[in-house]
């Protein structure tokens, strides 16, 4: 086992790990601890090299720095990355490894799930330490977060749809789903019962229709889908939908969704607001997960009802970004980050005092 540090600037730690046995080549980034232990997911994908798995785990990690920081999860913002094919070379000595690597960081970093990365996977991390959360209810953990960070964006919808049309009621508005997985599947069935007019499109076909079939929803295809009229667009596909291209076609009032990353750019979040179209930043609306997860560091363990209290907030923390950014004159995607960095300078100087 080699752990070699790696000196990034404004990062608290970043390491390489490696393990020639079990044939692990992680990287584990800590951004910012003043908040709270750093927390964010293992993902684990065929990088073409190391530097781009350098590139995604500092960017990852500083996202969740911002993300915790708004949500208020008593959280710092941290990320692993493990590099190779996750279908050749996953097996139980190498998270034991893993789990190795990520108790040298003694309580600094805490992992969780992300892409390519079961719940069965975790449990082998969790041989080798403690510092791991999102296992199964049975397990003490705070379970599947989809549901949670589906809810937590139909509060963040309401809080925008009340921004800007001065009430949160979704009846009869028009909901339009970009993929409809784990938790857009879930936004959909939320938003519906609350009378909403929901359309979806997603690449799978099948799932479209099964849903509609059960729901009742409207559906439109993938390709069309940005002709389709409606007051609220949810990305909850991939990242970088909004971008040159998509923007000009948007027809709506609202872009608020659970895709990560969704602007290409940041300047794409400036070009939504000149358009008139208000923006609920991503990392806002989508942190009911981690919100969720968060709650498993409370005494006596996780606790739904804590958990639900906490994602009520999101609408507060949206409300707070929409008043900074009306403020400063400046985009909400600015305003979100600047908020959290408002919230970590402030948590800074009381440590100081
Ligand atoms: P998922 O894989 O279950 O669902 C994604 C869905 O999008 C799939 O049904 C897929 O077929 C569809 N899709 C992919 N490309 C598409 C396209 N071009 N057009 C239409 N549909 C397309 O994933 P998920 O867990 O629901 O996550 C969705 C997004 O939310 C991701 O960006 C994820 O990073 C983000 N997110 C998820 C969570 C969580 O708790 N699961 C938390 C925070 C953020």
């Amino acid at each position: 086992m080699e752990i070699t540090d790696i000196p990034v600037e404004g990062y608290e730690r970043v390491a390489r790990c490696i393990d020639q046995e079990s044939g692990l080549h992680a990287l584990i980034a800590v951004h910012d601890t003043t908040l709270g232990p750093a927390l964010g997911g293992l993902r684990f994908l065929k990088y073409e090299s190391e530097e781009d798995a350098l590139f995604d785990v500092v960017r990852l990690a500083k996202g969740m720095t911002r993300k915790s920081a708004v949500a208020d999860t008593g959280l710092g913002g941290g990320k692993s990355v493990i590099i190779g094919d996750p279908e050749t070379i996953k097996s139980p000595e190498l998270f034991r490894a893993m789990g190795r690597f990520v108790d040298n960081f003694g309580g600094s970093y805490i992992t969780a799930e992300d892409m390519n990365i079961s719940i069965a996977d975790l449990r082998h991390v969790r041989e080798t330490t403690p510092y791991v959360t999102g296992l199964s209810r049975e397990e003490g953990g705070s379970g599947n977060p989809s549901p949670y960070t589906a809810y937590g964006c139909v509060v963040g919808i309401e809080a925008a749809a009340k921004h800007r049309y001065g009430s949160s009621d979704l009846a009869g508005k028009r909901i339009l789903i970009q993929g409809v997985g784990a938790v857009g599947g879930e936004m959909a069935r939320l938003l519906k019962e609350r009378g909403a007019d929901v359309i979806i499109c997603d690449i799978k076909e099948d799932r479209v229709a099964a849903l509609c079939e059960e729901f009742g929803y409207r559906s439109v295809s993938e390709e069309n889908h940005l002709d389709e009229e409606c007051d609220i667009y949810a990305p909850c596909a991939r990242g970088a939908g909004i971008n040159d291209e998509t923007i000009p076609r948007l027809t709506c009032d609202i872009v608020a969704g659970c895709a990560n990353n969704m602007l290409l750019e940041p300047r794409h979040g400036d070009e939504l607001s000149q358009r008139g179209i208000l923006y609920a930043p991503d990392f806002v609306v989508n942190a009911a997960g981690i919100i969720n997860v968060s709650v498993e560091r409370h005494e006596g363990g996780y606790n739904e009802e804590v958990a639900m209290e906490k994602i009520h907030r999101i609408a507060d923390n949206l409300e707070e970004v929409f008043q900074l950014a009306e403020e400063r004159g400046i985009g909400t995607h600015t305003a979100a980050q600047l908020l959290a960095e408002l919230r970590i300078e402030r948590a800074k100087a009381e440590q100081m005092s």
